[in-house]
């Protein structure tokens, strides 16, 4: 692998498969999987995930917003693409696109109804949110009657499939919720399959829940962080590889004597001869303020070097007194042996969170 010469975020597809295929071994054969690839696939780049993917058979993708599926249809995927949080000003957007939106509400529902409708469309498919528990998005089962009464109404819609969303289902020291929000959800869809007269698809689990409950598998699964590489479990974290890595470079070395200070509003202050590196990555590229300051650190050489004082918007300062390292030499800020998710945690954040926030400028370079 070429050393990083300037701040990349390195994706490994040979993990991303790596990850797919142990999805795939929780599952049985007849559940779909549906891939999460919304806000860029998790920080990296949907488009290529997404292509991949495809070519791996998956079955269905979600992203969040309607202008998320465009870019992945521009890009060539044909499998279908449920929007999760669609708002109704794009509609007609979505249409055009064949994006299948979540409606989560009769406000939602009815908006829906009257583009498609007006747009002159028979049976689109359209995916009926229910909140069990985590109280974010959803009808309630109590809304069952009012949902199949406005969709029955009209032909223009069909419902393809309903679901729910787990709220703590990678802690396991307390399963009784989770357990709930799934007999719930069952409680929900035979209801509401009855009185629709037709069988939707199910699915509620996302990536813990995959990996702690079977039996919330139902006709489909929702994985996203699984796939990108974490199991929010340290023994799931094993079975998994970390798919993104992000490095950059040294670019100046600076001798720090006793008593001065490094960056901005002088945060660190020498109390003894030091030798710093500075780095090209900052606030603006998704490191937080709040890894600066001993908090986080990168690793250059096999070495862990502290950042030391604020993080500025395009860099960093480090802390290499200890290191042997030259200007040039290749810094990892996360991938395999320091991962994201240990990186977020040194700032009290977790792996969503900083894998996320790496921002566009950030050059992805695809490992095939
Ligand atoms: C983001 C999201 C997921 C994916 O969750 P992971 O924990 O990343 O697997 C699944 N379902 C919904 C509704 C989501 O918003």
């Amino acid at each position: 692998m070429p050393r990083a010469k300037e701040t990349i975020l390195e994706i490994d597809l040979k993990a991303l498969k790596h990850n797919f295929e142990y999805i795939k071994s929780k599952l049985k054969s007849d559940t779909k999987i549906l891939a999460v690839v919304k806000a860029f696939a998790y920080g990296s780049d949907a488009n290529t995930i997404a292509v991949f993917l495809q070519d791996l058979e998956v079955d269905y993708f979600a992203v969040a917003y309607v202008s998320e599926g465009v870019a992945l249809r521009n890009a060539g995927v044909i499998v279908p693409i449920l929007v999760l949080h669609p708002q109704a000003v794009n509609f007609k957007m979505l249409i055009e696109n064949c994006l299948e939106p979540s409606l989560y509400s009769a406000k939602i529902l009815n908006e829906f109804i009257a583009i498609a409708s007006e747009e002159k469309q028979k049976n689109y498919p359209v995916h009926i949110k229910f909140n069990t528990g985590l109280n974010r998005l959803g009808f309630r089962e109590s809304d069952i009657d009012a949902i199949v009464s406005i969709t029955s109404r009209s032909s223009s819609i069909r419902v393809k499939s309903i679901f729910s969303h787990l709220a703590e289902s990678e802690n396991l020291d307390d399963t009784a919720f989770t357990k709930n929000q799934i007999d719930s959800f069952k409680n929900i869809s035979k209801r509401f399959t009855k009185a629709i007269g037709y069988q939707p698809m199910l699915h509620l689990a996302n990536t813990s829940g995959i990996l702690n409950y079977t039996d919330a598998h139902l006709d489909m699964v929702r994985t996203g962080i699984g796939l990108y590489g974490f199991g929010n479990s340290e023994k799931e974290n094993k079975n998994l590889l970390p798919m993104a890595t992000l490095k950059s470079v040294v670019s100046q070395i600076h001798t720090i004597e006793k008593g001065e200070s490094v960056g901005y509003n002088r945060a660190y202050k020498s109390d003894n001869l030091k030798k710093t590196a500075t780095i090209p990555i900052g606030h603006a590229d998704g490191i937080g303020r709040q890894y600066g300051n001993q908090k986080g650190f990168v690793t250059i050489n096999n070495k862990p070097a502290p950042i030391i004082g604020n993080v500025c918007m395009d860099m960093i300062m480090v802390n290499v007194t200890d290191i042997d390292c030259k200007e040039g030499d290749e810094v990892v800020i996360f991938g395999k042996e320091t991962d994201a998710s240990a990186f977020a945690k040194s700032a009290n954040t977790i792996s969503y969170e900083i894998i996320t926030a790496i921002s566009q400028r950030v050059k992805r370079v695809i490992l095939e």
